[in-house]
């Protein structure tokens, strides 16, 4: 696509945070796609850091990270789940990257010692990062999602930069979807209209008109309440499309379909909207993630449950597996501060698989211990993912290996026995951002192993995101004993994938699976856990009764 016909697309939000910007702009970017269209959705945070890699799980949810190595806001995890399509560096803006790009400039003397300020070097700095993706050549359309509440003092940098690019780029090249919410008043009865008309000004006075309401609601809107939006909200009469609570996050695209939300927007852009949209696929998904034939449990072992969007590509890749194998997945979240060798029984009892969480530092990891050691010696499918495989190399080194002491430096400095050790590359790294093992890298898979029976193949990509790696010194014994490194990474020979060859699925990987699941496509190291844990149940069921059933 030339740049000068790309168009695009501003999702803003007003009335409260947490409406789900990212969800509507991904649904709306999956409807544009399944018409022909090539997308892209990009995030726009505006907070100081200067990406989301050194904030707190428990702050805002999962740290996601893309092949090229951006460590993101959770949000691109929806935009690639929903599209089936990587996003890169250039999908994800913080205030923070904006501010450090012009004070380089500015400290570098490029600016020739004009005054530098908000408007126009932070603005024209915006605006490059947003147009650097329509520039690409790859994209028909553009959305662009603004984090944060319209009349934040701190989103409005990124405000007036959509006002400058739609004057720029004229009306049929541009447009603003503005989410809000209807909040339904139970005593009265009513749903209540006057918080989007308060937002939809509070944007009309950054000199931003709102092409299209989006209105989250508990409640059908009625017709009169969505003509009463429309015209004290300066929008068009059938521009107001509710987006009422779904049960799931995937049923949202449907809805909103449902209300011809993707007409409009083409119609809004002057492009062609006669090919219809192709939605079997995804149907077929929704309609096997309600109504799966199967049902099991998986623990999800890790220190963040408390914030379940801690996980959340891990609980969206469990949803991907299980519909594809007509499996509902239920996850029992176990914080894993609360294990103890005395309670894991009571606390695991029932599951049909454990998932052993990725994480930093020390809490919680006596309790990952404990569930390993309980999961190994009953044969429960296991799962490790990242600081999980860690967890299964330590918890293996100390009881079956005897290294009684064995540990990861990353908790325990003093041990003799560091069966996970600091990359040789991360030795002398003391700044915090940006500075892991992050994005693609490549890993080689040994023929002989289960990792190639998922794979079907013997070289993959997978992305990452750690500083700590299993210390090869300690192979030999572990291979001896059956748990092996069946993929390496084939210029440095870090381990990637570690199998405990005694049981059907006892798997352990150094990266990081679950980035890479999407409803079209599941990753398949999900899909054989969710297989695994089925087959673990229905083995009980056939022990338990004597029949299969
Ligand atoms: N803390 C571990 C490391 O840095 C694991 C990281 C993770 O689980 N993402 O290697």
């Amino acid at each position: 696509m030339e740049p000068d016909s790309v168009k695009y697309i501003f999702v803003t939000g007003g009335v409260t945070s947490s409406l789900g910007k990212g969800i509507v702009a991904s649904s709306l970017g999956m409807l544009l796609q399944s018409r022909g269209y090539s997308v892209t959705i990009q995030k726009l945070d505006p907070y100081l850091n200067v990406d989301p890699g050194t904030l707190n799980p428990y702050e805002h949810g999962e740290c996601y990270v893309t092949e090229d190595g951006a460590e993101t806001d959770l949000d691109l995890g929806h935009y690639e789940r929903f599209l089936n399509h990587p996003t890169s560096q250039g999908n994800s803006v913080t205030t923070g990257r904006i501010y450090q790009t012009v004070i380089e400039k500015e400290r570098r003397g490029d600016y020739l010692g004009k005054t530098v300020q908000i408007i126009p070097h932070i603005t024209n700095e915006i605006k490059r990062r947003i147009k650097l993706l329509g520039n690409s050549g790859e994209f028909d359309i553009v959305i662009t999602e603004i984090g944060g509440t319209v009349g934040d003092i701190e989103s409005l940098p990124f405000i007036e930069s959509v006002r400058q690019m739609t004057w720029d780029l004229g009306e049929k090249n541009s447009m603003v979807i503005h989410l809000t919410l209807i909040p339904y008043l139970a005593a009265s009865g009513e749903l209540k209209t006057k918080p989007t008309q308060h937002s939809v000004r509070s944007l009309m006075e950054s000199g931003i008109r709102a092409d299209v309401l989006v209105t989250r609601t508990e409640y059908h809107l009625p017709k009169d309440v969505k003509e009463k939006l429309a015209l004290f909200c300066n929008v068009k009469k059938g521009n107001v499309i509710e987006s009422i609570d779904a049960d799931s996050i995937y049923e949202v695209p449907l809805l909103l379909h449902d209300q011809k939300f993707d007409e409009v927007v083409l119609r809004t852009l002057d492009l062609p909207y006669d090919k219809a949209p192709e939605l079997d696929s995804w149907i077929n998904f929704v309609d096997k993630f309600k109504n799966p034939a199967h049902q099991i449990e998986i623990a999800l072992v890790g220190k963040y449950v408390s914030l379940q969007d801690s996980y959340k590509s891990i609980a969206e890749a469990l949803v991907h597996a299980g519909a594809s194998t007509d499996t509902g997945v239920k996850i029992r979240w176990v914080y894993s501060g609360d294990i103890t060798p005395e309670n894991v029984d009571s606390m695991l009892s029932g599951v049909d698989g454990i998932l052993i969480a990725p994480g930093f530092g020390d809490r919680g990891i006596d309790g990952k211990i404990t569930a390993a050691n309980y999961v190994r010696r009953n044969k429960i499918p296991t799962f490790g993912i990242c600081l999980g495989m860690q967890i299964m190399v330590i918890e293996f080194a100390r009881n079956v290996l005897g290294l009684k002491d064995a540990d990861t430096l990353e908790i325990n400095s003093h041990t003799t026995n560091p069966v996970i050790n600091l990359m040789e590359a991360q030795k002398n790294i003391t700044s915090k951002g940006g500075t892991m093992r992050l994005g693609n890298w490549k890993c080689q898979i040994k023929k002989d192993s289960k990792a190639f029976e998922i794979y079907k193949k013997e070289t993959i990509q997978e992305r990452h995101r750690h500083r700590y790696e299993f210390n090869n010194d300690y192979l030999d014994d572990f291979e001896k004993n059956n748990f092996e490194a069946v993929g390496k990474n084939p210029d440095t020979g870090l381990v990637e994938i570690m199998e405990y060859k005694e049981q059907p699925f006892y798997l352990g990987v150094q990266f990081h699976p679950e980035y890479r699941s999407t409803v079209v496509s599941p990753h398949p190291l999900f899909v054989s856990f969710v297989e695994a844990a089925l087959n673990q149940k229905q083995n009980k069921k056939i022990h338990a009764t004597g029949k299969k059933g």
